[in-house]
């Protein structure tokens, strides 16, 4: 039998607990956790993101400013904000909404910001932290995944985990979370030859590659567990759909996530969860 996933319920959950920890945690502390949200432009995909991210902020009592700039922004301004949120200890987190028009330099923007308050966890520090196991901020998408997978204490440990994507924020931090957790893991990428033949031995197949509905079920173990990242349009009906063909795989499997309703929520909770972790670190200094 199949079981759906759902990531909306887990991170409805998570932030219930959340927000019961933020109201103890302003009594102790005399303010809650604070977020700063950089945006550049009028992208709908940006705006939209950014909008989730402050209606999910102010739920479990999160505090959060956006800084809305022209898509005409200088870097310089950009740099000058970040600096100055940096330098604000009344802010907790700086999340700089990607991507970022042609002419800033992301890489340079995300380095200005302070690795304790980058609660994307993409700053250079926290992604080498990941890699050397040391303590620090996790991404929140990848993080996402992790708890999903503990939710209904799927095993990970001497599992196959089969990874379609090597980018920055999601593949290659999730590749190596589950190497932590003691998988054998295998990347997967637009040059991997036989691409199915590999998937096909995935306990855990992982599927953040951004095309809509290309895992199919010759690409699945029977039972496997699959795990979309993914949030495409659907070139036909033009709704929302992941990177897996939720119809025609989901029998096969053990344990799926849909899009929308899976890894998408539990990346904004993670977000929020980062951002009071973030808070909490604060005060110990
Ligand atoms: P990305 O930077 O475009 O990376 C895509 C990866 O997939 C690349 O490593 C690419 O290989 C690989 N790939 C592309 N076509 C492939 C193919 N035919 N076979 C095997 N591998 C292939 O994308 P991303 O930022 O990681 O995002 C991936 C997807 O997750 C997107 O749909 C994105 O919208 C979604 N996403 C969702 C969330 C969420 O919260 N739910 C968060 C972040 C991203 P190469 O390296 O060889 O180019």
């Amino acid at each position: 039998m199949t079981i759906v996933i759902s990531g909306t319920k887990l991170a409805a959950s998570r932030k219930e607990t959340l927000k019961d920890a933020i109201i103890k945690a302003k009594e102790k502390y005399n303010r809650v956790p604070k977020l700063a949200v950089i945006l550049v432009g009028n992208d709908t995909g940006s705006l939209s993101y950014v909008k989730g991210k402050e209606k999910a902020a102010l739920e479990v009592g999160i505090e959060i400013n956006t800084y809305h700039y022209m898509d005409d922004v200088t870097e310089k301004e950009l740099e000058d904000k970040i600096i100055s949120l940096n330098n604000d200890s009344s802010v907790d987190g700086i999340l700089v909404q990607l991507p970022l028009p042609k002419h800033i330099k992301q890489d340079k923007i995300i380095d200005l910001v302070a690795p304790s308050k980058d609660v994307d966890g993409f700053h250079p520090y926290n992604v080498a932290s990941l890699y050397l196991k040391h303590e620090g901020i996790l991404p929140c998408t990848p993080k996402g995944v992790i708890a999903i997978l503990d939710s209904k204490n799927i095993p990970i440990e001497g599992k196959r985990a089969v990874v379609v994507g090597r980018s920055n924020i999601v593949g290659m931090p999730l590749a190596k979370m589950l190497l932590d957790r003691n998988a054998t893991v295998t990347i997967c990428h637009s040059k991997t030859k036989n691409l199915a033949e590999i998937t096909k031995e995935a306990d855990i197949l992982i599927a953040a590659l951004g095309k809509p509905k290309f895992i199919k079920d010759y690409m699945i173990k029977e039972g496997a567990t699959v795990i979309d990242v993914g949030v495409n349009r659907d070139l036909e009906t033009n709704k929302l759909c992941g990177d897996v063909d939720f119809d025609n795989v989901s029998p096969h499997t053990s344990y799926i996530t849909k899009v929308p309703g899976g890894v998408g929520p539990m990346t904004i909770c993670c977000l929020l969860e980062n951002t009071y972790i973030a808070y909490l670190n604060h005060f110990k200094k």
